[in-house]
């Protein structure tokens, strides 16, 4: 059992996503606001020269740009105090920039950061954040925390065929300490930000079909050799207890499965608490594509009221969904606020 409290109320933005999604209507009670087009009219430009009855144009580089990767920014409240972290932060450092700038991210409330797992299309972004996070903050503020698995490969990568084929480096310990960040180290599950919100520990594989990464990769620096990591253990998921709703989870690839780790989130709270959402990358991509039924089957098993499909999810598992469980898939996608 955990410490893991219930809290008043939760809100997501998505900072990176692969899909943008500017103009389609939300799904009802679960989006408030997709973050797009309000922000735009907001931030539109007044002009002077004669449009006629127009005087303001919305800008084109307001709008924010998909990337491979995931990165979301959440708000949780509980009894009027408030908690923000930021689960994953994409790929790069400039499209997360570019994203947290047109979102108008306050920066400066981010007291946490938690990387889902060692993959670049998460933690590409991470120094760059947390120099922002870090230059935001008045001087003398804690330092943003980074809460990061111990087991960081030196390179992970995959096997075509006979060749070994290199991902980059995820950024080092160093380097996020570097930039400003505080790096805290947990391989189990644990509670942050007074107990808000839980950063699982490894997540049982039990389903059977959920295998990990085909052909996955790690490099041993001390033998100068690549070894074989399929299982990708250090994957984490981050999840809250909000109030009336149960369980809202936030997966970064689900290599460790989306079933399995929705299944663990339930087991974390005994059982008793149903599961809301499941907010992230479903990874039924590429050799996973054969998994889509028995994923959506499992899925439904457990009464999710939203499904949130989004980064390596592909577009197959979204069909599926919607065909299986009609009316519970919410679009997730970059800009998106959501308020469940
Ligand atoms: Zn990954
Ligand atoms: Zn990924």
């Amino acid at each position: 059992m955990t410490n893991l409290v219930e809290i008043d109320s939760l809100e997501a933005i998505i900072v990176i996503d692969n899909e943008l999604d500017a103009l389609s209507t939300t799904q009802p009670n679960t989006v408030i606001n997709n973050g797009r087009l309000p922000n735009i009219a907001m931030a539109s430009k007044a002009f002077v020269e004669n449009r006629g009855a127009c005087k303001k144009e919305f800008h084109m580089e307001d709008i924010c740009c998909g990337a491979h990767g995931f990165s979301a920014l959440l708000t949780a409240t509980k009894d009027g105090v408030k908690h923000t972290m930021m689960f994953d932060t994409g790929p790069e450092g400039q499209a997360w920039e570019r994203n947290a700038k047109r979102l108008g991210i306050d920066l400066a409330s981010i007291e946490r950061i938690q990387l889902s797992h060692w993959h670049r299309d998460h933690s590409g972004g991470m120094e760059r954040a947390v120099e922002m996070i870090t230059k935001a903050k008045p001087p003398g503020s804690e330092p943003v925390i980074v809460d990061l698995h111990p087991d960081r490969p030196a390179y992970r990568g995959l096997m075509a065929g006979p060749n070994p084929v290199s991902m980059q480096a995820d950024p080092t310990f160093a380097e996020i300490e570097a930039a400003g960040g505080k790096v805290e180290k947990n391989a189990n599950a644990h509670t942050v930000l007074d107990d808000m919100f839980l950063v699982s520990g490894m997540i049982p594989r039990v389903t059977g079909y959920e295998k990990g990464v085909l052909n996955g990769i790690r490099f041993e620096t001390e033998k100068g050799t690549w070894v074989k990591d399929e299982e990708i253990a250090d994957e984490r998921f981050l999840m809250c207890n909000l109030k009336g709703k149960g369980i809202v989870m936030f997966t970064g690839c689900s290599h460790g499965g989306v079933v399995n780790a929705s299944r663990n989130a339930m087991e974390l709270l005994g059982g008793s608490v149903p599961l809301h959402a499941v907010i992230g990358g479903y990874h039924l991509v590429a050799d996973q594509e054969v998994n889509v039924q028995n994923t959506v089957r499992d899925l439904k098993a457990l009464k999710p009221n939203v499904l949130l499909p989004g980064h390596c999810s592909g577009w197959r598992v979204k069909f599926e969904i919607e065909k299986e469980m009609p009316g519970k898939l919410v679009p997730c996608t970059v800009g998106s606020r959501y308020t469940f």
